[in-house]
């Protein structure tokens, strides 16, 4: 206490004296000025949401009166979901990893177990049929997945963090009521925003949407779309009126058995390779007005604000998938291989690598879980998102590719995990925003904080 006021008294003295500022002075002083300002590194950030912001026993925040807690400190709730899903993962899935990757193929009694596991409905609200757990249940549950399989994952991730939240954020009390209790029981979804001509410049897109007599005509085609051979509910991006641009964006909910609507390829990929990516047609397909999601117009803000959350989702997959590797390999080194008479884990330039590994993920951990306790508490998050998907994902890769060289020959064969990690790993830095587009959103905030 007494050595933080020594340092804190001649700052304050030396703010107290300074000069007030003249109206003119020379940009360089004006930046030397800047450079000498106090700011401090961390303190309590403004709210962002008004509401949300509630515990998992459905009492509201109150930052002012909130003890801080170590960053992986989990509620017993949160923690009953880690455990559960560690050993769902490791007695149900793992058997079937390598077999549904090499056959490109979700196990249909994989995705039926995840609904009875209510994985399907993390934080959909008990009375629509769901868990009711929060946020960072759901994140839990998804790192856990990666751990042994990143595409049962995402396919997990995507249903929770984009397509439930979509209907609980911005569905009617009459939609929510007819969808959830199928998406927390019996219906995967997916998420449609990107097509053959908008990725990274997801608002670029060509797919319209018109008004008939009694809802909207879709018409386009998307690309890239997760859970498209497993899902029958679609959230649709469309442009309504083109000649608003962006602000034409609308959301809607399409059936998967609607006339005109056709799933025209099945993506052969590098990783993830049981989770299903497809491109998908809308010829015409016409839907009921009841199926307009939220407001025309404001799908471009809809899907902002998902893909925000979202990204937390995909960067807890990246680190269990980093975690999974290094587990794969750690126990390898120090248990199965000698060389020279030891274990290789012995060695000390193998020792340091695992732990200078290990650290990162530990890190990369410590920016996802922020991240979403941030979220949670209705706190400015999307710095931290972008910041734990761009890092997650790059310790996913580097951690994944050094656990192949640790396993030397054994890493590069497909007998075991140690090359499918590595696979996998890469699309970490490419969907729900590549790495460009993270650095971009933490250097435009980083800016607007720190210009003028
Ligand atoms: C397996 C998989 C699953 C997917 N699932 C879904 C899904 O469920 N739903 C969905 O809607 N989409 C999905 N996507 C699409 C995904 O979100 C896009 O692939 C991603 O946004 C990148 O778009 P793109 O592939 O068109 O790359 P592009 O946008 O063409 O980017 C190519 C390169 O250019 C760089 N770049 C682009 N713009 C800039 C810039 N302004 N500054 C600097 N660099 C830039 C990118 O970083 C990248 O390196 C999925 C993609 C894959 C591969």
């Amino acid at each position: 206490m007494a050595s933080l006021a020594r340092t804190l008294r001649p700052l304050a003295r030396a703010a107290a004296s300074s000069p007030r500022t003249p109206l003119t002075r020379s940009v360089l002083s004006r930046a030397a000025l800047r450079q000498q300002a106090p700011r401090c590194l961390s303190s309590t950030p403004k709210r962002r949401y008004d509401t949300d912001n509630v515990t998992t026993e459905g009492e509201p925040y109150d930052l002012d009166t909130m003890t801080p807690t170590p960053i992986f400190h989990f509620t017993e709730t949160e923690q009953a979901m880690a455990d559960t899903v560690s050993k769902f993962a490791a007695e149900t899935i793992l058997p079937k990893v390598r077999e549904m990757d090499e056959s490109e193929h979700m196990d249909p009694a994989i995705v039926e177990q995840c609904f009875e596991q209510g994985l399907m409905g993390i934080e959909i609200p008990e009375k629509y049929g769901g868990a009711g757990m929060n946020f960072t249940s759901a994140i839990v549950g998804i790192e856990e997945l990666a751990r042994i399989d990143p595409s049962v994952s995402v396919m997990v991730d995507v249903h929770n963090t984009l397509v439930n939240t979509a209907i609980l954020k911005y569905g009617t009390e009459e939609s929510r009521k007819k969808w959830l209790p199928q998406l927390a029981t019996n219906t995967v979804g997916s998420f449609c925003l990107s097509e053959p001509a908008s990725g990274s410049d997801a608002f670029a897109l060509k797919t319209k949407a018109e008004k008939t007599s009694n809802g909207y005509k879709i018409s386009g085609s998307k690309m890239w779309i997760t859970n498209s051979m497993e899902a029958n509910f679609f959230i649709v991006f469309a442009n309504l009126d083109p000649s608003k641009g962006y602000k034409g964006i609308t959301a809607f909910i399409v059936e998967k058995d609607t006339k005109g609507f056709s799933i025209a390829k099945k993506e052969k990929k590098l990783g993830i390779r049981a989770s299903s990516t497809c491109v998908i047609n809308f010829d015409d397909v016409e839907v009921p007005a009841s199926n307009l999601l939220g407001k025309e117009g404001e799908g471009y803000k809809y899907a902002i604000g998902l893909l925000n959350e979202g990204r937390i989702g995909i960067a807890a997959q990246m680190t269990g998938l980093a975690l999974g590797a290094w587990e794969n390999a750690a126990r390898y080194v120090w248990n199965d291989r000698k060389q020279f008479g030891s274990l290789v884990g012995e060695f000390q330039g193998m020792q340091f690598q695992l732990a200078q590994a290990y650290t990162d993920i530990t890190a990369a951990r410590a920016l996802v879980y922020n991240a979403a306790r941030k979220k949670e508490a209705g706190l400015d998050f999307v710095r931290d998102a972008a910041m734990a998907k761009l890092f997650a994902s790059q310790v996913a890769g580097r951690v994944s590719g050094n656990a192949i060289e640790w396993m030397g020959g054994m890493g590069f064969v497909r007998e075991g995990l140690a090359e499918k990690y590595w696979r996998d790993s890469k699309i970490g830095a490419i969907y729900e925003g590549t790495s460009n587009i993270q650095l971009q959103t933490i250097a435009r905030l980083l800016q607007r904080e720190y210009s003028g």
